[in-house]
């Protein structure tokens, strides 16, 4: 899709072909079924500071927790009773878990459950960390960039940049990680132009997977005066993303929930996401992974509820990657540079 239309159909609100496009590709590429992803949020201590998060820390006020290692692995356990074959691991950049620990807790879960799959989203690491967890049997990996502009991305993440983000990303891809990025939809200062080349940057990633949410503000952190965007932009960006991407999988994000808690999920379900992220992170811990205000809880109860007012499929399969990565196995570049990133972008923007 070309970025001009692309930032035609960002800046004016949407009409029902938008929609039932995007529908029609989640169809066709991915079907009626919505995968069911359990997460635990193990740590919300971090040590980078980014504007928009209520895990920062210059955040003072947040009461910090780390689960222990056996507790881990028991939600894992209790996740995996449920039927469900995708654990995600998440919290924030907390080096407090040595990559020894996380790779202990990934092999305990893949030796008793061989057949389920493991998504870390614990941030950025060393390169040798990444290498570690994919040996223990990690499968997939989340790491959002958030924005696309270089300078609203160093602006909103202190001491951090773009190009290294997408850097890991590509190293990821090649170890054999499937990869998750994303973006947030209204950031302060972020431009409607901005959010087209978000959506053309997942597809010169070939992202297997896109968690894409609104904005919204933490009191704790320095942007808590600025407001979310409005449900119907977030919905605008999300089937773009699906018609770009088109079987990439894509949640409905909790922050999607959060933002209009009775249609966010629903509707995102029925304009091309197809993943739900019920949370399994235990009362006493999960009140205090404020990434944003009001985070609603989406557990597995109300996961089912949504999927069944999106009249789609619950399904509890292992929901992995349908993109075919032999093309790029091919190519046996050892390097493959953020640079190269950007000049796929280009070539997308010309289509
Ligand atoms: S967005 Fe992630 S890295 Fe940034 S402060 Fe929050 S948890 Fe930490």
């Amino acid at each position: 899709m070309e970025r001009k239309r692309i930032i035609q159909e960002l800046s004016t609100p949407a009409g029902e072909e938008l929609f039932q496009e995007a529908e029609e590709v989640c169809k066709r590429y991915i079907g009626e079924q919505v995968y069911i992803r359990g997460i635990i949020e193990f740590s919300n201590y971090c040590f980078r500071d980014c504007l928009y998060c209520g895990l920062r820390r210059s955040n003072k006020r947040i009461k910090r927790y780390r689960m222990r290692e056996e507790e881990i692995v028991s939600l894992a356990e209790k996740i995996i009773l449920c039927g469900i074959k995708t654990v995600v691991l998440q919290s924030g950049d907390d080096m407090g878990f040595s990559a020894e620990t996380l790779s202990r807790i990934i092999s305990k879960i893949k030796k008793r459950h061989p057949e389920v799959a493991i998504t870390l989203c614990v941030g950025e690491r060393d390169f040798e960390d990444y290498k570690a967890f994919k040996d223990a049997g990690a499968d997939r990996y989340l790491l959002k960039q958030e924005t696309s502009n270089p300078s609203l991305y160093a602006r909103l993440h202190p001491g951090q940049s773009l190009k290294k983000r997408l850097e890991i990303l590509e190293y990821l891809k090649r170890i054999g990680y499937q990869i998750g990025a994303g973006n947030i939809v209204g950031l302060p200062g972020q431009r409607i132009e901005d959010l087209a080349d978000d959506l053309l940057l997942l597809q010169a990633l070939e992202v297997d997977m896109a968690g894409i949410g609104p904005f919204i503000p933490q009191q704790d952190t320095p942007l808590a005066n600025f407001a979310p965007p409005g449900l119907d932009l977030t919905l605008r960006v999300l089937a773009l993303a699906r018609i770009i991407t088109k079987n990439a999988h894509l949640p409905a994000t909790t922050a999607l929930a959060t933002l209009d808690p009775q249609r966010g999920q629903i509707l995102g379900l029925r304009i091309g996401a197809n993943v739900l992220m019920p949370d399994f992170t235990p009362e006493g811990y999960r009140e205090r992974y404020t990434i944003y205000d009001n985070k609603r809880r989406v557990d597995l109860e109300e996961a089912k509820k949504v999927v069944r007012k999106a009249r789609k499929k619950f399904s509890t399969d292992r929901g992995d990657s349908l993109k075919n990565r032999s093309s790029f196995q091919k190519t046996g570049r050892e390097e493959i540079s953020s640079q190269s990133v950007f000049e796929r972008r280009r070539y997308a923007c010309a289509d």
